[in-house]
């Protein structure tokens, strides 16, 4: 039940989003508006903003979703046209990724959107860029999605940075929002989205949305994945209309993390061919899966697609003429799953969604017999390493006290000291690792892999949502996470892959010796409550004794 409103009623204001998903039980209907490229008075500009304004006057939708160059693109910023939408009384939410701009621009954004009137950002590490004037743009990835959250949180706090704590500055009233692709294949790949979803919750996101997805199961399983980990924010349901250009695209797997299937396209091309090039059937596709999501417990939808205002609210009016149990049929029509598709709870025979029991063959795997055979295949590199980092790099063990005091020595010795030792240092974690000297070292965090040199974004606090197949959506190479998940699997340390703070990259530090950097306390490793892969979490003991 709605409790009482502090909203006036007697103008046209749509209630706050945050107010809706945290004071109310009402169904929530979003809406994604991709802006266009070129000025707004610009045709295609125009188009976007009288979609926005026609969706804006009805009072069934209650946010806008504003993207911000999606698919690596320049668009038009979203808070141009969000801009328009505030003067009419619309809830909006405004995309902030990671790939344009660095922490001091994304702070310096958030303060501007904050001073503007905007209250919802949906937190994101972004796409890396596809085009740009003169040749591809670089991409920034500065900091990620979680990183972002941290910050916008620490900003809601009223302060400036963990630095200068105490340096009270007027908060931000963010409500911060972050996306999880849960439609992978791979366990490699499902369970470290899952664990980055929980970083992100605990991060500071307060509601999620998730990927693209046309399988029932696995958009239950994400709701009871949440409950398990005890991820207590509202998720808002993807549904993406489709088209036949749309599940061509999808299907061909231009975007990682969206599946459209063999069985899914064949259907889309059979209905295609009606003389309403199956626009019927794809936006009654759209309102089963509304209905679904409800029945399935999501706080709401976000609806997606190349559509017009009218075909949003259709979707929602179909949705509504549905029976409130007509959903448990629908999710058994909508399960394209992907061959061998990893689950992380069995399925529920009866209503063929997923259940509350975990994975058979998943605990399996996980058997002190199972791991000591997984152990023999994880690389003869990776247990030096790690047998190395034992003893030399845990605070407490006599090696670090050693070498810290050896650092300190350095320190006081001269310029070229330092600077043969850093270029034996580099040198060795070039043959290694390909390392690029960034002098804040993430080797421990992510299995002895270099985020810098093998991940595309240079993401350390968890994949991206860009794999296909456990493989980057840049060049193919394995993603560093999924990896990372095999060896510290076959440790049984892979549920606290993710456990621990959130790691800043300092730039100040590249091109200095990394070792001396964490032997004398100044990388992220003295900041970061990290366990380096020791077994102790949470997570992991829920898991077990599940
Ligand atoms: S994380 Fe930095 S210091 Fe460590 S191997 Fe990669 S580039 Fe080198």
């Amino acid at each position: 039940m709605e409790s009482a409103s502090i909203y006036r009623t007697d103008v046209w204001n749509k209630k706050p989003l945050r107010f809706l998903l945290e004071q109310t039980d009402t169904f929530v209907n979003c809406v994604e508006l991709v802006t266009s490229r070129g000025l707004i008075t610009e045709r295609s500009g125009r188009r976007v903003l009288d979609l926005a304004r026609n969706l804006a006057d009805d009072s069934q939708i209650h946010a806008l979703s504003i993207t911000d160059n999606p698919g690596g693109n320049a668009m038009l910023s979203p808070e141009t046209l969000g801009t328009d939408m505030i003067a009419r009384g619309q809830e909006v939410i405004i995309h902030l990724s990671c790939k344009d701009w660095n922490r001091n621009a994304l702070q310096s954004r958030a303060w501007k959107l904050a001073s503007e009137g905007f209250k919802n950002i949906l937190a994101l590490s972004g796409d890396c860029p596809t085009g740009g004037y003169q040749g591809q743009a670089g991409s920034v990835f500065d900091i990620d999605s979680v990183g972002l959250l941290d910050m916008y949180s620490k900003m809601n706090e009223g302060l400036l940075s963990d630095d200068k704590v105490g340096t009270a500055m007027e908060p931000t009233q963010f409500l911060l929002g972050a996306v999880v692709t849960n439609f992978k294949q791979l366990e490699s790949e499902v369970m470290p989205q899952y664990f980055k979803l929980a970083l992100k919750v605990k991060s500071g996101a307060r509601f999620i949305i998730n990927q693209i997805g046309y399988d029932s199961r696995k958009q239950d399983e994400l709701l009871k994945v949440m409950d398990h980990y005890q991820l207590q924010v509202p998720v808002l349901a993807n549904v993406y209309v489709l088209s036949r250009p749309a599940a061509r695209y999808f299907h061909s797997g231009a975007i990682p993390g969206v599946v459209v299937t063999d069985e899914l396209l064949t259907i889309v091309e059979q209905q295609a061919n009606s003389p309403d090039k199956g626009k019927a059937f794809f936006l009654e596709l759209a309102a089963k899966q509304c209905a679904i999501a409800k029945g399935l417990g999501y706080r709401g939808v976000y609806i997606g697609g190349h559509l017009k205002a009218d075909d949003y609210l259709k979707v929602l009016s179909i949705t509504k003429s549905y029976g409130t149990e007509d959903w448990r049929e629908f999710a058994k029509e909508i399960q394209f799953s992907q061959p061998s598709e990893f689950y992380f709870f069995e399925a529920n025979r009866e209503t063929t969604l997923s259940s509350n029991e975990l994975n058979h063959k998943y605990l399996a795997s996980k058997s002190p017999e199972v791991l000591e055979e997984s152990r023999k295949r994880v690389p003869l590199s990776y247990k030096i390493n790690r047998m190395a980092h034992d003893k030399v790099f845990e605070k407490k063990r006599l090696g670090f006290q050693i070498a810290q005091k050896f650092y300190e020595r350095v320190e006081r010795s001269k310029n070229s000291v330092q600077k043969v030792l850093h270029q034996v240092e580099h040198g060795f974690k070039i043959l290694g690792f390909d390392c690029r000297d960034c002098g804040d070292c993430s080797l421990p965090d992510i299995a002895f892999l270099c985020p810098e040199s093998q991940c595309a974004k240079n993401q350390r606090n968890g994949p991206c949502g860009g794999t296909r197949q456990g493989k980057c959506e840049v060049g193919q190479k394995e993603c560093i996470w999924s990896l990372a998940y095999e060896r510290l699997k076959a440790y049984g340390e892979e549920e606290n892959m993710l456990e621990r703070g959130v790691i800043f990259r300092n730039g100040a530090l590249k091109g200095t010796s990394a070792w001396a950097n964490n032997f004398l306390g100044r990388d992220h490793h003295a900041k970061v409550d990290g366990n380096n892969g020791r077994i102790s979490s949470d997570l992991k003991g829920r898991t077990n004794n599940s």
